[in-house]
């Protein structure tokens, strides 16, 4: 399957997809095995094709820039403030049941289930 990503590119760039304001700490491997599942996003989009209620919305994060998302707010290198209150109102719509299911979906075994959770937490 080939997902366009076209759509979503731009606002995808916008979340900064890299580590940012990098703090220098030293990374435990606890934390490092926090991000762990998150950093084996491979972009494929699968999840984004699986998720069509949520696309539909228009003024929702696309799942693969959620779990970037996740994968940076677990990073304790990471030095950006990721989840904004304008982010997390991007993932009201994410019900336990459509992570279950997107976590299914992605290749790569990402538990986006897990990494809605740590968004909207
Ligand atoms: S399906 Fe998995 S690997 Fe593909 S973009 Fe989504 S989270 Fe990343």
């Amino acid at each position: 399957m080939i997902v366009n990503l076209e759509p979503v590119l731009d606002r995808y760039l916008k979340i900064k997809p890299f580590l940012s304001k990098i703090h220098n700490v030293r990374v435990t491997r606890a934390k490092a095995n926090e991000s762990k599942p998150f950093r084996k996003c491979i972009e494929c989009g699968c999840c984004i094709a699986g998720a069509p209620e949520i696309m539909e919305k228009g003024d929702h994060l696309d799942p693969m820039s959620l779990v970037k998302i996740a994968r940076f707010v677990t990073d304790p290198r990471d030095g950006l403030k990721r989840k904004t209150v304008s982010v997390k109102s991007k993932v009201k719509g994410y019900t336990v049941e459509l992570g279950e299911r997107l976590s299914k979906i992605c290749p790569r075994g990402i538990p986006i289930d897990k990494a809605i959770y740590i968004v909207k937490a």
